[in-house]
């Protein structure tokens, strides 16, 4: 296999919405380098199903667009970012339409679905339920014309490199198990979401936070890590993994019941289904804590609507389902809520600077703010497009001399270690948070969980391997999620504590910040 180079110009660590996007506005200004830890098509791009918000049909506005934004992050948005993102996400679409992705249209007109939470139809979606798979698709195939743009799978970024205060490049354990240092102009993580820290989620295996804990190990401020979005319904059955059933599911017209099946959601909120995730996800948590089984699903109905309909909207729910022997227009869907989405991450300017010289994040990964304490559904696919292209300018607007090689070549990674036990490790972070640092929260559990995390580091396998680098990766992130989620002593959009049921506007209408150890609200 060719070697990775030692240099190049920039470095995209994500190949998702976010690395690719970014890839194609830096390919005019130098060389490339885009980094996958898997094939390129996994990520959490291409499980995107709903679809992608923006203000495009003829009854809808920017500016509505942007009031549920702001409505949906529950008082914390940084408003700025919220309305580049949706003012900029119009021309980031028109472009992707002009690149080759595939938006559903009824007749020639691009169709719009209405979500939980959004005042208009304004959801462009792709062959029914694949839109993240069809923008990977199309925005892969622009990337791979440009010839300057060099992409590499299976290869694990373990660490950003740093020189006087810069960062300089990153270390790679490349798919020959060698530890490589890569020197570059600058550094764009782009590594997505950290749902892999829940024992229960939607995001893929490659959803470990690395880019937060590589940033984090490496100085960066880390910024409103509390607010984990919990998707109210992904698919509760045995031995299946947890598959998303989309809001688009409800925003058609689908019920939630519960045991008794009884629809319950107006009980909770006044948009009933459509109420915020949020709303939905802890209204399912309290219906299930009511039934006092831990084996207790609640249940999604479609049986009401037109099947035909649901098998043409929807058909890569519908035969993943049926994979599973449920024929969604004929029986209810056991669902339960799963860890889905970070609104925090990587604190970045509007342009996706980070505190440190040379590192900048777009995506998931990063935190603009501009998802507040609460994502609108179908707007991170808008987010990565939107600064992914403006981190990707900021670093083609500092392009500077390459810094000479600091190391020399490769060093063979240590793989003596056991994955079993990383794996082991692993599960039981993931249980922890999943039972204390989920939907519901409560201050002396909380403490309880940092004393267990931390004294879980002392367990850290040393071998080097992969799944190490993950092990290490997602116990500091489950740390700073805690950590930031006991200092939050309040309840605000996706964070929700028992001790603490009220919102605090006067002392945490702020965002928290993580600089190593200390965290504070700005
Ligand atoms: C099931 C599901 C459904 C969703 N539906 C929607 C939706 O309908 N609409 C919407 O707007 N959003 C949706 N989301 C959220 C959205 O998909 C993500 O927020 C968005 O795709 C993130 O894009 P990204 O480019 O930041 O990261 P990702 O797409 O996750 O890409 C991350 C990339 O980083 C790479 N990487 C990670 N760590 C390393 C490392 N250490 N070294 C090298 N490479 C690394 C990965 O290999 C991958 O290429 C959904 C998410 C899921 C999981």
């Amino acid at each position: 296999m060719k070697a990775l180079p030692v240099e190049t110009d920039f470095i995209v660590v994500g190949a998702g919405i976010a690395g690719l996007r970014a890839s194609v506005e830096l390919a005019s200004a130098g060389r490339v380098l885009c980094l996958a830890k898997r094939e390129v098509t996994e990520s959490n791009t291409q499980y995107a199903q709903g679809g992608i918000a923006a203000a495009l049909s003829d009854d809808d506005e920017v500016s509505l667009h942007l009031d549920d934004t702001l409505k949906a992050g529950d008082g914390l948005c940084n408003a700025e970012a919220a309305r580049i993102l949706v003012e900029e996400g119009l021309a980031r679409i028109e472009e992707l339409i002009e690149w080759g992705t595939q938006f559903d249209r009824t007749g020639s007109k691009i169709a719009f679905a209405k979500e939980g939470a959004h005042s208009r139809s304004r959801v462009l979606h792709a062959h029914g339920d694949s839109t993240g798979r069809e923008i990977g698709r199309s925005l892969y195939l622009k990337a791979r014309e440009l010839r300057p743009i060099e992409f590499r799978e299976f290869e694990f970024t373990t660490e950003v490199l740093m020189r006087d205060g810069r960062v300089v490049g990153v270390r790679v354990l490349d798919a020959d198990g060698q530890l490589r240092n890569i020197f570059a102009s600058s550094v764009l993580l782009a590594t997505g979401g950290l749902g892999q820290v829940y024992s229960e989620t939607t995001n893929p295996q490659v959803a470990t936070g690395d880019g937060v804990a590589m940033a984090y190990r490496a100085g960066a401020e880390i910024s409103d890590m509390e607010f984990v979005q919990f998707h109210p319904t992904a698919l509760f059955l045995k031995g299946a993994p947890r598959f998303l059933l989309s809001e688009a599911l409800r925003g058609e017209g689908g019920y939630l019941r519960n045991l008794e099946l009884q629809r319950f959601m107006h009980k909770y909120h006044e948009m009933g289904e459509l109420a915020p995730r949020d709303v939905v996800a802890r209204a399912i948590a309290h219906e299930l804590e009511v039934t006092k089984r831990p084996d207790a699903a609640v249940y999604l109905d479609l049986t009401h609507l037109n099947a035909e309909t649901v098998r043409k909207r929807f058909p890569t729910i519908y035969s993943t389902c049926m994979r599973y022997n449920v024929d969604i227009t004929e029986e209810l869907i056991p669902i339960r809520p799963a860890a889905h989405y970070a609104m925090g991450g990587v604190r970045t300017d509007l342009d996706g600077r980070t505190s440190i010289p040379g590192l900048f994040a777009a995506g998931e990964v990063a935190c603009t703010g501009v998802h507040g304490a609460n994502r609108l559904a179908s707007n991170s696919l808008l987010e990565g497009l939107v600064y992914g292209a403006r981190a990707a300018r900021s670093m083609r607007d500092g392009m500077r001399a390459v810094p000479q090689q600091l190391a020399a070549a490769a060093t063979t990674a240590q793989s003596n270690g056991n994955t079993g036990e990383a794996e082991k490790l692993i599960q039981k972070v993931q249980s922890i948070m999943w039972q204390h640092v989920a939907v519901v929260r409560d201050g002396k559990p909380l403490k309880q969980v940092i004393a267990d995390l931390v004294g879980l580091q002392a367990q850290l396998p040393s071998s080097g391997d992969r799944r190490s680098h993950e092990a290490a990766n997602i116990l500091q992130t489950g740390l700073l999620i805690a950590r930031s989620a006991l200092a939050r002593e309040e309840s605000r959009g996706a964070h929700y504590r028992l001790d603490f049921p009220l919102k605090n506007d006067q002392k945490y209408r702020k965002h928290s910040v993580v600089r190593g150890n200390t965290i504070g609200f700005e």
